[in-house]
C-alpha cells in the first residue's frame, strides 16, 4: 500500500491542508486509518481543530470571491483537467478505495470512473447553465430567471462511496461557481486526501486558489461545525438516516439549504413473468456486492407465491458459490465489512432475525488467516415478515429478506411499506405489471427499475430517494439547480 500512497504523492502521516496549515503541529487529534482487508494500518491523518476549521473556511470564502468571477465554461475547463488527472491516477485511486474501504478492486475502479463521468457531465453543463425568459404583465418589460453561485458548499460523505459521491457534488458545485469544503468519513480519510491533492495541483497549475477545493478531516464533531455554520449556504450530506435527521434539523434551524442522501431499504419484486436467470443475477449482485454496504443494496425480495420455492432454491445454489476474501483478488466476489462496529451490527441483526423469522442461508463471521482483520462475514438469507422491526431498519450488511405475495398490488404495498424510499426494482416481462410499478400508484422510491436490480446508478440521471432517504437529488439531470440561487429579474 505504501507504493500506492507514494504514487499518489501522500505521506502515511498526512499533515497538509488546504489552507497551508500543518494540522498535526496544531495539535489536532490523529485519525488512524486501518484497512478492513488485512487489519493493517494505512497511516494517520490529522483531524482539524476548530481553529484550523475557521482558517480553512476563511480560505474557502476568499477563494469564492475569485472563483465566481471565472466564467462558467472556464470553470468547466478546470473540471476537465481534474477529470484528466483522475484518468491518469485511476488504477492507484481504485486500489486505494478498495484497500481502505474494502470493496472489490473492480468496484474501486468503478468509483473512480464515476468521478471521471461526472467531470465530463459537468464540463458540458458549464456551457448550459440557463434560466428561462417569461412574459411580463407590465408593458415594455422583460422578465427572466437567472442562477447565481451560492458560495461555500459543505459536503459530508459516507464511508461506502469514499470518492464518487463527493465528486458528484463537487464537480457540479464547481461549474456552478461554488467552492467546496469536504468532510469525508473518518473511516476513509486517505481516499479524500488523495482526491483533494489532485484537485489542489490542478488549481495551482492554473493559478487559482486552493480554497476552491477544501478538506476538513474529523468525526461527527467536525461535521457539526460545518452544519451549524451560517457561512455555508448549502450542506450536501450523505450517510445514515440517523445522521440526516440531525443534520437536516441543524441546517433548517439556520435557514440553510440541504441535500440529504440517506439510508435505503430497497426491494425487488419478482413476478411469475420474470426471466429468472436475469432475476437471480440481479439479486446476487444487488444483495452481496460491496458486502451489502451500498445505499442501493437489495435488502428485500418480494416473490410471487407460484415461483417462491424455485427462486429460493436458485438463491441457495448461487450463494453457495460466492467466494469471500481479499477484495483486491479479482477471483473473490465479496470482501469485508468496513470495521468491527459493522460486524457487531450484523451479528445483532442476526439475533433479531432468529427471534422473528426463519434462516434460509446461515450468516456468521469468518475466521482464519485469510480473514485476519475479523471483518469478513457470510452473506445471509432469511424469511422474515415485512412489518418486523429488523426488516423495517437498514442493516448495512449482506442480509437479504424473502417474502411472498399473491397479487401485484400486495407486492407494491410491501415494497412501499418501509420508512425509506431510495431504490426499487421489478423483474417481469409483463408490460402491464412493469407500467403499473412505474405509475404514480406504483413504487414510491426515487429510483424504480424494470428488469435490472436496485443497485448502481448512472450519473446522467438525478440520484436520490424519498421519505427517510431524505428527498435530495444529486448528479445528473437538473440536480445542478440545488447548487445555485435563483433570481427573478
Ligand atoms: P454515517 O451517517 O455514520 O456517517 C456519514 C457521514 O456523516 C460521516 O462523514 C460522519 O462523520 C458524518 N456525521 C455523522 N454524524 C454527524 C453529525 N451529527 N453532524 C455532521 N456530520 C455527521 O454513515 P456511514 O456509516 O458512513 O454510511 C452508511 C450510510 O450512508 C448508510 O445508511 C447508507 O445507506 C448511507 N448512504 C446513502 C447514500 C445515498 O445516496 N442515499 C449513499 C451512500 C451511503
Amino acid at each position: 500500500m505504501e507504493n500506492i500512497l507514494n504514487n499518489l504523492n501522500i505521506e502515511p502521516k498526512h499533515s497538509g491542508s488546504s489552507s497551508g496549515l500543518n494540522w498535526m503541529d496544531l495539535g489536532g487529534e490523529l485519525i488512524t486509518s486501518c484497512s478492513p482487508v488485512d487489519g493493517k494500518i494505512i497511516g494517520e491523518v490529522g483531524s482539524s481543530t476548530r481553529q484550523q476549521y475557521d482558517s480553512i473556511m476563511d480560505c474557502a470564502l476568499e477563494a469564492f470571491k475569485v472563483w465566481r468571477m471565472v466564467p462558467a465554461p472556464k470553470r468547466g475547463e478546470i473540471v476537465r483537467q481534474f477529470g484528466e488527472e483522475l484518468r491518469k491516477n485511476k488504477s492507484n485511486l481504485g486500489k486505494l478505495v478498495s484497500y481502505e474501504m474494502g470493496k472489490s478492486y473492480q468496484e474501486g475502479l468503478g468509483e473512480v470512473q464515476e468521478m471521471i463521468d461526472i467531470c465530463d457531465f459537468a464540463v458540458g453543463l458549464s456551457r448550459q447553465l440557463s434560466g428561462i425568459t417569461l412574459h411580463s404583465e407590465r408593458s415594455q418589460h422583460r422578465m427572466y430567471e437567472q442562477y447565481h453561485p451560492l458560495g461555500v458548499v459543505g459536503i459530508i460523505s459516507a464511508f461506502n462511496f469514499p470518492v464518487a459521491v463527493w465528486a458528484w457534488n463537487a464537480a457540479l458545485a464547481w461549474v456552478c461557481g461554488d467552492v467546496c469544503v469536504w468532510k469525508p468519513s473518518e473511516k476513509t480519510p486517505f481516499c479524500a486526501v488523495a482526491c483533494q491533492k489532485i484537485m489542489a495541483n490542478v488549481l495551482k497549475n492554473n493559478d487559482l486558489p486552493e480554497g476552491v477545493c477544501c478538506l476538513i478531516n474529523g468525526d461527527y464533531q467536525v461535521g457539526e461545525w460545518l452544519t451549524g455554520d451560517g457561512r455555508v449556504p448549502l450542506i450536501s450530506a450523505t450517510g445514515s438516516t440517523r445522521m440526516g435527521r440531525i443534520v437536516g434539523a441543524t441546517v433548517a434551524e439556520r435557514f440553510g439549504k440541504s441535500i440529504l442522501e440517506l439510508g435505503g431499504n430497497n426491494a425487488m419484486i419478482i413476478t411469475p413473468d420474470a426471466d429468472l436467470n436475469i432475476a437471480t443475477v440481479g439479486v446476487v449482485f444487488g444483495a452481496v456486492g460491496t458486502a451489502g454496504q451500498r445505499c442501493t443494496t437489495t435488502r428485500r425480495l418480494i416473490i410471487h407465491e407460484s415461483i417462491y420455492n424455485t427462486v429460493k432454491e436458485n438463491l441457495i445454489k448461487a450463494y453457495a458459490q460466492i467466494k469471500i476474501g481479499n477484495p483486491l483478488d479479482e477471483n473473490n466476489h465479496m470482501g469485508p465489512l468496513i470495521d468491527q462496529d459493522a460486524v457487531k451490527m450484523y451479528l445483532s441483526a442476526i439475533d433479531k432475525i432468529k427471534s422473528s423469522g426463519v434462516v434460509v442461508v446461515e450468516g456468521g463471521v469468518l475466521s482464519g488467516d485469510d480473514y485476519s482483520s475479523g471483518c469478513y462475514v457470510k452473506p445471509m438469507i432469511a424469511e422474515v415478515d415485512n412489518d418486523k422491526e429488523i426488516v423495517q431498519t437498514e442493516t448495512f450488511a449482506p442480509i437479504l429478506y424473502l417474502m411472498k405475495y399473491n397479487s401485484i398490488q400486495e407486492a407494491i404495498d410491501l415494497q412501499n411499506g418501509v420508512p425509506q424510499g431510495l431504490s426499487s426494482a421489478i423483474m417481469t416481462n409483463s408490460v402491464r405489471e412493469a407500467e403499473g410499478f412505474l405509475s404514480h400508484a406504483g413504487s414510491d422510491c426515487g429510483i424504480a427499475n424494470v428488469n435490472i436490480g436496485t443497485s448502481g446508478a448512472e450519473i446522467g440521471g438525478a440520484f436520490g430517494g424519498e421519505k427517510e432517504t431524505g428527498g435530495g437529488r444529486e448528479s445528473g439531470s437538473d440536480a445542478w439547480k440545488a447548487y445555485m440561487r435563483r433570481q427573478t429579474n
